[in-house]
């Protein structure tokens, strides 16, 4: 068993608050969910609030939990302004209050007499921590905690500029005993979640605010990551979990993929040409589109190329149409268009482009054995389809249609955008009595196929609409929220003014 204890033990939410009340209701939020806390004393905005908080902890005493005090000093990267007496001042009263664990930044053991911290009745159990908020600092090959100045655990949060910096914590976690890795910053997100499984003995997460950059909240780091779940070993059900890379650059990822254990991912703009020439194999329709949306990694590390956004176009549209036969109009010449336009023409349609740029229609029609029509003809033309694969309605420009009522002369439109899931286009066409089709539709289409092919199980389809359209939602809400409470601070400043 860990330092922590097993399974969601490890996984340490953070409680970070300015006033006392606040601190107190995020404790009691977090241990809904997690039995391991961390308090960040030095965000309580005052010394009077630390007592009020402290207080309400000693007199609460909840049961079964573990308590990590940190009241980290600007110095380490905290907000407490005091010095060295002060902060462990506030960690023995934090002692005396229940909490069975410290986080003393290396900077404060480094001022004490001796460097040692055992002379002071501060919580019984040290966690030193060493933060780079720059970058990721050379570190050594392995940390025993004991060996350190007689503290139980080393913490090492350094900001990841690369997935490479990620890696190499996560290196040192496997290495170590006692030991906590926190890859900070959005390259660093992966390696945070896969910290747990990699032997790192804790992983934070945020109950409000996040405190460092990159922290995850505390339910995604449970319920969407399942991080403390998560192990190497082969699974007889679905020991997987899919995370979101930062990919600068192409070969930086890529030297990462057997790290991490890697067995597929998706490929998104605008890496989805390049990641050709890293293929040892690709599916021939994928290599005729030019673009490869979904990789899956062969036991020997090989890269397997293949577009299911193919097959995403097809799945949501043959629900409502015969395609065979069929006339489509595409908008746009990009990626998602050139795997549209061979889908259906694959499929016996016909197919015209429409491209601001005439050159890449051109070419795109060539490829296919279609037509290029200007935009003056949609005026005029019927379509059984018309599909837009330009960003032009695309959140944040939502209230944008790339055509107007005038041009919609067709049985049916579908929109590939899927943020937001109606968009102008849409509502413009169910004005008219058109049908339509979302791009969530391709959207969860061609995932159902990324999931078959990564897994080689078929995909739980009503759950993964569930999650989509929960998760849809809920940002679509939080983006009227944000909109309105932009009006309200609008409506505010006016009525000030
Ligand atoms: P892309 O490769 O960048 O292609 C975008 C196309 O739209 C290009 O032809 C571009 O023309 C054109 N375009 C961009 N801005 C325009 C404007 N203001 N006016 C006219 N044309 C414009 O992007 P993509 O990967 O094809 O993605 C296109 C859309 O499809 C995105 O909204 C994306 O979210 C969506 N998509 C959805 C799914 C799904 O599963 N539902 C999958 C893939 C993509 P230029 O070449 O002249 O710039």
């Amino acid at each position: 068993m860990g330092l922590f204890g097993t399974g969601l033990r490890r996984i340490c939410a953070v409680v970070a608050a300015s006033t006392a009340a606040e601190m107190a209701n995020l404790v009691r939020s977090a241990l809904r969910q997690t039995r391991t806390v961390e308090l960040r004393l030095d965000c309580l905005s005052s010394d009077a609030e630390r007592v009020r908080f402290l207080a309400w902890l000693r007199k609460s005493k909840p049961r079964n939990a573990t308590f990590l005090a940190t009241c980290r000093r600007r110095e380490g990267g905290g907000k407490f302004a005091g010095g060295v007496d002060r902060e462990l001042c506030w960690l023995i009263q934090a002692r005396e209050a229940g909490c069975q664990w410290c986080d003393l930044e290396v900077e404060t053991l480094r001022k004490l007499p001796g460097q040692s911290v055992r002379e002071y009745p501060v919580p019984s159990h040290i966690l030193l921590s060493v933060h780079d908020f720059e970058r990721t600092p050379d570190l050594p090959r392995t940390i025993n905690a004991p060996a350190h100045g007689g503290v139980d655990a080393v913490k090492i949060a350094a900001q990841a500029r690369s997935i490479h910096d990620s890696v190499r914590l996560l290196r040192l976690a496997r290495s170590s005993r006692n030991f906590v890795a926190v890859p900070m910053g959005e390259a660093g997100l992966p390696a945070r979640i896969l910290a747990l499984r990699e032997g790192s003995a804790l992983a934070y997460a945020a109950v409000g605010a996040a405190t460092a950059p990159g922290q995850v909240s505390l339910h995604e780091m449970k319920h969407l990551y399942r991080a403390h779940a998560l192990t190497r070993r082969t699974p007889r059900g679905v020991d997987a979990v899919y995370l979101p890379f930062l990919v600068r650059r192409l070969g930086d990822f890529l030297a990462a993929v057997s790290e991490f254990g890697i067995r597929g991912f998706s490929v998104t703009l605008p890496h989805k040409q390049t990641i050709l020439k890293h293929l040892k194999e690709c599916e021939p329709l994928a290599a005729e589109i030019g673009a490869v949306n979904t990789v899956v990694v062969r036991s020997d590390g090989s890269l397997h190329g293949c577009n299911t956004d193919y097959l995403g176009v097809l799945r949501a549209l043959e629900k409502k149409l015969q395609l065979q036969g069929s006339r489509a109009l595409i908008l746009g010449a990009g990626g998602a268009a050139r795997a549209a336009a061979f889908a259906l023409s694959r499929a016996g349609g016909i197919v015209s482009i429409c491209a601001r740029r005439e050159k890449a229609a051109k070419e795109l029609a060539r490829a296919i054995g279609g037509e290029v029509l200007p935009r003056r003809a949609l005026r005029t033309e019927f379509f059984d389809a018309i599909l837009n694969a330009t960003p032009l309605g695309m959140h944040p420009h939502r209230g944008i249609s790339p055509l107007s009522p005038g041009d919609l002369h067709c049985r049916i439109v579908m929109d590939l955008i899927y943020r937001p899931r109606r968009t102008q286009l849409l509502k413009l066409a169910a004005k008219k009595g058109i049908s339509t089709v979302s791009g969530v539709e391709m959207f969860l289409a061609q995932g159902i196929a990324q999931w078959e092919m990564w897994t080689g199980k078929r995909a739980p389809e009503a759950s993964m609409r569930r999650a989509v359209l929960a998760a849809l939602r809920a940002e679509e809400l939080l983006r009227k929220g944000t909109h309105n409470d932009t009006r309200t601070s609008i409506r505010t400043a006016t009525e000030r003014s």
